[in-house]
């Protein structure tokens, strides 16, 4: 432990790392509930949002990373009306809430009820020539099987092939849940992505039965259904999401965020409390520290003081994705798919993750006319496409895009964005990590962590992450939580 270098402040100070969604999520938590104390937000880089980024060029919106998000976890939803966003939210066209999978380069619709894992309905399944008859016939078996003993983690590969059969995980399911994780499904934990199914199993013993009798009951209470994704229950900011984060940011108060100072060590004082240094050498004491950076900085930063900590948290793998968008005259498009996206099975072996209509989906994103595509690429299946140069990376999501859509000619409009590292991947392992991890947390108590790393990648568990983070440190210096 280091010697206070600094002398001891009148008020609690509070130093939040990172201003992506977690940390000022954390920040704007720690100023509501705590508005007399002094709260610097350190961030790396020159801007707010961190992944979040919106891009809008001649009448093109582009959602750079997160393109919008759940509802049935409140905290995004809620986040948007505290700040005054309620004009602004905006659901997916119900036109179009049909999603496809593409089996030898050709676009087929998700079998009508498809939900992640598991058919609702018969006959759309009876009926897909996604499924050889024998798959087909597999799938429906699912509803005699007995439900698995253990109760150890299992990854989602092994647990939708045991209970669906190959052939539905292969050209179904991984590329459903590949598409939300960007990740290797025989490698991520079912429990620790999806834990919902496995509680199916455990419940209902088949997933079939289990979420036809949910939807039954969703549709009384009046719930839409659609295949895939659960489009419905997505919503996004009509400006932008970047204003997100940049509206937090001016809540919190500009003057709290300290842009392009990266810590680059965290030490902890003998008489309690931190001193953070930036990396210039520029200390700061500080009385609580919230690290919201990728977890890997925070782990450097956490080396000498939290060796436990540091050592844990430091041991998630990444991958990367890189989101291209394409534009064209409608005219271009020859054979227009109405439906908000695709998602593509590892089998085809392009390298593309999934895509999105984006002006089918949300419409206003793209000038009358023409036709906004956002494609995924990269991931565990193909990390090395992220790094690929911009014109290449073009040729090749056009390449596939017109094989789709018959798309005749060149886009008009293109935009590429690359997010290296920035995907945590939950994989086996992963709650016995997560508890020890607490565990090691939970021994400094003036230190809380937040971010993708821990609970849940999508942005409303990550403001979650943030506000649960502000709690345990206003905690620890004893400040009554409002
Ligand atoms: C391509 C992509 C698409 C996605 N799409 C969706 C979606 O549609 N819906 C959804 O819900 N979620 C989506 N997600 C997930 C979600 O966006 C992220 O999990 C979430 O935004 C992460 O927020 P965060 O604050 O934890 O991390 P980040 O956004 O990574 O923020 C971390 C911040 O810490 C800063 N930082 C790093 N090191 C330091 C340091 N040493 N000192 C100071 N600052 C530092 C960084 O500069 C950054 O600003 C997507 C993610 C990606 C990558």
């Amino acid at each position: 432990m280091s010697e206070p270098s600094l002398d001891r402040p009148s008020r609690l100070r509070v130093a939040v790392v990172g201003a992506g969604t977690s940390g000022l999520a954390a920040a704007w938590r720690l100023r509501v509930r705590a508005p007399e104390i002094d709260l610097t937000v350190f961030e790396k880089s020159a801007r707010v949002g961190g992944v979040i980024g919106t891009r809008k060029v001649d009448g093109f919106l582009c959602e750079l990373s997160v393109d919008n998000f759940i509802t049935t976890v409140p905290y995004g939803l809620d986040l948007c009306r505290e700040l005054g966003f309620q004009d602004e939210l905006q659901s997916t066209n119900s036109r179009y809430r049909r999603t496809f999978v593409v089996r030898n380069r050709r676009l087929f619709p998700l079998p009508d009820g498809f939900m992640t894992m598991a058919p609702t309905k018969l006959w759309p399944m009876l009926v897909t020539p996604l499924l050889t008859p024998w798959g087909k016939l597999r799938c429906g078996l699912e509803l005699l099987l007995p439900r698995r003993k253990s109760e150890e983690e299992e990854s989602l590969a092994a647990f939708a092939t045991r209970r669906l059969g190959r052939e539905a995980f292969d050209r179904i399911i991984e590329p459903l849940v590949g598409g939300i994780y960007g990740g290797d499904a025989a490698k991520l934990s079912l429990q620790a992505t999806l834990p919902r199914f496995a509680e199916m199993e455990a419940k209902d013993r088949s997933l079939i039965w289990s979420m036809t009798k949910s939807m039954k009951k969703a549709r009384k209470t009046k719930r839409e259904e659609e295949s895939g994704a659960r489009y419905s229950f997505f919503i996004t900011l009509k400006c932008g999401l970047q204003e997100l984060p940049e509206r937090l940011a001016d809540r919190i108060g500009r003057e709290r965020i300290a842009l392009n100072r990266p810590v680059v060590r965290a030490e902890r004082l003998s008489g309690g409390g931190w001193n953070v240094v930036d990396a210039q050498g520029r200390a700061e004491r500080f009385d609580a520290v919230v690290f919201a950076s990728d977890s890997g900085s925070a782990a450097s930063a956490l080396k000498e003081s939290c060796p436990r900590v540091s050592e844990l948290y430091g041991q998630t793998d990444h991958t990367g994705v890189a989101i291209v968008h394409l534009a064209y005259r409608n005219e271009q498009v020859k054979r227009p798919m109405e439906g908000m996206g695709f998602v593509v099975p590892t089998s085809e072996k392009n390298g593309v993750i999934a895509g999105s209509f984006s002006n089918y989906k949300y419409p206003s994103r793209a000038p009358e006319g023409t036709t906004l595509l956002r494609i995924f690429v990269g991931g565990a299946r193909a990390p090395e496409t992220v790094e690929k140069p911009e014109d290449e990376l073009i040729r090749l999501v056009h390449t596939e895009t017109a094989a789709l859509l018959d798309i005749e000619g060149a886009p008009i409009f293109t935009d590429v964005a690359r997010f290296p590292n920035s995907m945590p991947q939950y994989y086996l392992g992963r709650l016995a990590w997560r508890k020890e991890l607490q565990t090691a947390v939970d021994a400094v108590p003036t230190l809380a962590l937040a971010g993708n790393t821990l609970d849940g990648v999508g942005l409303p568990a990550c403001i979650k992450s943030g506000y649960d983070a502000a709690d345990s440190v206003l905690n620890s210096i004893n400040v009554n939580n409002k």
